[in-house]
């Protein structure tokens, strides 16, 4: 339902969880945040089932970390719960994926991957997207997630973290808003406007068969297939 994600060199928390309440009028039924860990190998996630403050009052008081991705959910696939709550990870929590959409054919990807003997920690369409990308082949954190994609038929906007490349967020959109907020040494990235304006008015909207890599100081933006496009953010107007 809804995504808010940043890079840059802020106390990264805050900032998800203020995001998130900007994209509390969208409704949604759980809500969770993952977070990159400065002295770890790991990323660190807290999600809850309810609101953005039951999901606040658990997020501990030291949650260090200047990379994140949250996730607003209106549950598709397995009930609202707090194991159902995105961002889903894999069982070493290197990978991490927020996902707004359906992937049409998560029960024969899920099929074939337990299978190959990964164990499911939830319910979700989602959680197959995340396996894809960890057991993926190709060598950066973009061709990973491109390769997965390949597989995937359905909608989605996400956003993926992974603690073996802690120096980005990649994203991609098909069928589902996307857009990437442009700022200062700090990149955002949400599903809304609404979550971004408040702190930049440089936006790039991405197209379907879009993704873009987010860098603190830099983004770039390409298509599923690997050729770059061009992107130039937008001034948007908003009345706070
Ligand atoms: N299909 C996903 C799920 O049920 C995402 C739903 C959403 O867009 O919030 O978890």
């Amino acid at each position: 339902c809804g995504i808010v994600g940043y890079i840059g060199k802020r106390d990264v928390a805050p900032l998800l969880l203020e995001g998130l309440q900007r994209l509390e009028y969208r409704g949604y039924d759980s809500a969770g945040i993952v977070v990159n860990s400065p002295k770890a190998a790991a990323l660190k996630v807290v999600k809850a089932k309810g609101r953005v403050r039951e999901l606040e009052s658990r997020v501990p008081k030291r949650f260090a970390g200047t990379t994140g991705i949250a996730h607003t959910r209106w549950a598709t696939h397995g009930a609202p719960s707090d194991l159902n709550s995105h961002p889903h990870l894999d069982a070493d929590n290197k990978v991490a994926v927020v996902h707004n959409g359906i992937v049409d054919n998560a029960s024969e990807l899920r099929a074939k991957l337990e299978a190959d003997g990964v164990v499911f920690l939830s319910e979700t369409d989602t959680e197959v997207l995340v396996h894809l990308i960890a057991r993926a082949q190709a060598e950066t954190l973009e061709e990973k997630v491109r390769e997965a994609l390949k597989v995937v038929e359905g909608t989605y906007g996400i956003a993926v973290m992974h603690a073996d490349f802690p120096d980005r967020i990649v994203v991609a959109r098909n069928g589902s808003p996307v857009v990437l907020g442009i700022g200062e040494k700090e990149m955002f990235v949400a599903s809304d406007i609404a979550a971004l304006v408040a702190h930049t008015r440089q936006i790039v909207t991405l197209d379907d068969g879009e993704m873009a890599t987010l860098k603190a100081d830099d983004f770039r933006t390409y298509t599923t297939s690997g050729t770059t496009t061009t992107a130039t953010p937008e001034t948007v107007e908003w009345e706070a």
